[in-house]
């Protein structure tokens, strides 16, 4: 297989098995020099993304709780280096806080939210007022906003009223579920898709998107560690259907240019 420059878009790195979301851990061999040997292997030159934190209602907690996740995420910065941008949380619950962690990792030069996981910290709603506010901040502050794929209708009205800001949406999903993404492309030039979770394994799936809205929309990503890896290099690596041009794109150019890396 020809080798790529890669930028993983979509990743949850982790400093802890109670961060690492892998569903065979015991099997996998991992730590956190051991990501950075895994994917290096496999012509990852950086990985994105957020640090998980689980949150649920029956469990009191406040924003410090949501804060510790994402000084993880600077934690393992430091340790990385370049190797690791990182993504990070906001609450609709902390609208305050939020916009102020945008705010400092605006100042220490990040501009990656996400990717924002609603189900696993206790909140579901993207067409929530309280997230508008946030998402106003993170328009003013030019982030990208990496978030997990959940409920068409309040995903189609968060991209109608935020058309100046970068979305990047995850998962591509089964044919309905990508056809409601395409449509938000529509709505948004600013609306991106990576790559990770339900989708690219359907034969055409990439080459559909890229005919209709062209291969800047589209972003290589895996969701490691819970997903491998292997099988979505592959999927743009081997697909017969895509150029190289189209393939360099997906795998780099376009996060490079949305990160500004
Ligand atoms: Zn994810």
């Amino acid at each position: 297989m020809k080798e790529y420059r890669i930028i993983d878009f979509h990743t949850h790195p982790f400093t802890a098995t109670s961060n690492n979301i892998c569903h065979h851990i015991e099997h996998c061999d991992m730590s956190i020099e051991n990501t950075k040997r895994d994917l290096r292997g496999m012509g990852v030159e950086t990985i994105c993304g957020s640090v998980i934190g689980r949150l649920y209602g029956d469990k009191p907690y406040t924003f410090d709780d949501v804060r510790a996740v994402n000084d993880e995420a600077l934690r393992l910065r430091e340790a990385y280096g370049d190797f690791y941008y990182p993504g990070f949380h906001v609450h609709p619950k902390f609208v305050k806080e939020s916009i102020a962690e945008i705010e400092r990792f605006h100042a220490l030069g990040f501009r990656l939210i996400g990717e924002l996981v609603p189900y696993l910290q206790d909140w579901s709603d993207y067409s929530d007022s309280a997230f508008f506010e946030i998402l106003e901040a993170a328009e003013a502050h030019k982030m990208v906003v990496s978030f997990h794929s959940m409920g068409e209708d309040e995903m189609d009205e968060m991209v109608k009223r935020f058309k100046n800001l970068t979305l990047v949406a995850a998962h591509p999903g089964e044919k309905s579920a990508f056809l409601r993404h395409l449509k938000r492309m529509e709505t948004s030039e600013n609306y991106y898709l990576d790559t990770s979770g339900t989708g690219v394994f359907r034969h055409g799936v990439l080459r559909r998107g890229i005919d209709e809205f062209g291969a800047e929309r589209f972003i290589y990503g895996s969701d490691y560690p819970v997903c491998n890896p292997a099988g979505f290099i592959g999927a743009v690596a081997l697909d017969f259907l895509l150029s190289e041009e189209e393939k360099e794109k997906i795998f780099y150019k376009n996060a490079q240019r949305l990160l500004k890396l």
